[in-house]
């Protein structure tokens, strides 16, 4: 996959409030069959949580569902956790 190029909108840096991963309800999935790998979610996500390659790191998403919300194809979806 070539680079994407990000916008200067923010600069979250992962891990600044701790790991916090703990305090999610629901977890983002992405379906790859309907994502078109655009970086939207991952330049959106306050905790960086998301990599280049849309990976999701889970010891830091919170679980807020910003990601799911900016996603142009709805290729995101918030499942509620077991705990
Ligand atoms: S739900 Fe999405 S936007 Fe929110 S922290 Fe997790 S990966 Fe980032
Ligand atoms: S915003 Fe949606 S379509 Fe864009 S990379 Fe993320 S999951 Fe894929």
């Amino acid at each position: 996959m070539s680079q994407r190029r990000r916008l200067a909108i923010s600069r979250p840096v992962t891990g600044a409030c701790g790991k916090t991963g703990s305090w999610r309800v629901f977890s983002p999935l992405i379906d790859r069959e309907k994502c078109n790998a655009c970086g939207l979610c991952a330049m959106y996500c306050p905790e960086a949580a998301i990599s280049e390659d849309l990976a999701i790191d889970y010891d830091f998403c919170k679980g807020c569902g910003i990601c799911a919300n900016e996603c142009p194809k709805k290729a995101v979806s918030m499942e509620r956790e077991d705990k």
